[in-house]
């Protein structure tokens, strides 16, 4: 989701039994303001909120970079019985609400990614919701049928076409959903280019996302027997 895990973070803030992780667009351009890296948990649970506070127009490359340097790390060392992700997909591009700039097939990638884990540390105990999404047509139902996919256990490729009984519905009941001259997506991806680059390549001080990443792992990493530089 695009904006801080504030809730759940309230919630669980003392609570070591519950690590909380949120990527999200930075609390300095985004509500609710919250979600720094120093927010880190309470007295008894140091360590077990985790923030990642993404620069505004972040893309794919960064967002994916910043989840993989981040959350499988943490995964392994924290050992939950259970993952509950969520998976707002406001972080798209075209979502009108807020200014990350992550795809479709990178949010695929990531859910992937959540199920994999759950399957390595939870033997497959995981609860995936929806979340924030505002483009209804173009984002939403593509996001969320990967998400139901993946959590059915059949993956749906990108490239699949999308049923023109779908494409119908949405022209006669929802034209005004479409502007002028666009069409309804074809298929199930969008052909984003999501290589991203591994933590092991190294740290760039001039990159604004990589700052974002390293502020993160400097907070909390020592605190899970992890190295902000290495692991
Ligand atoms: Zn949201």
């Amino acid at each position: 989701d695009v904006h801080h895990g504030d809730g759940t973070q309230g919630v669980f803030w003392n609570d070591p039994r519950v690590l909380t992780v949120s990527l999200h667009e930075s609390g300095l351009s985004l509500f609710p303001g919250t979600g720094f890296p120093h927010e880190i948990g309470g007295p008894d649970a140091a360590g077990m909120a985790v923030n990642v506070a993404l620069p505004a127009r972040t893309g794919d490359g960064g967002w994916l970079r910043a989840f993989h340097a981040v959350v499988p790390a943490l995964v392994e060392a924290f050992r939950p019985e259970v993952i509950v992700s969520q998976h707002g997909c406001d972080s798209h591009a075209r979502d009108p609400l807020a200014d990350l700039r992550t795809s479709i097939d990178a949010q695929r990638e990531v859910a992937l990614t959540v199920s994999h884990l759950a399957g390595r540390f939870c033997s497959d105990r995981w609860i995936a919701t929806g979340g924030g999404g505002y483009d209804v047509i173009h984002v939403v139902p593509r996001v969320w049928t990967h998400l139901v996919g993946i959590a059915a256990g059949h993956p749906i490729q990108l490239g699949t076409p999308i049923p023109e009984s779908w494409r119908e519905y949405v022209r006669e009941r929802h034209p005004e959903r479409l502007l002028p001259g666009e069409d309804l997506p074809g298929s199930m991806g969008e052909e984003a280019d999501t290589w991203w680059r591994s933590w092991d390549v190294g740290f760039n001080p001039n990159d604004a996302v990589d700052r974002a990443i390293m502020a993160t792992r400097k907070e909390v990493f020592p605190l899970h027997g992890l190295d902000p530089w290495f692991d």
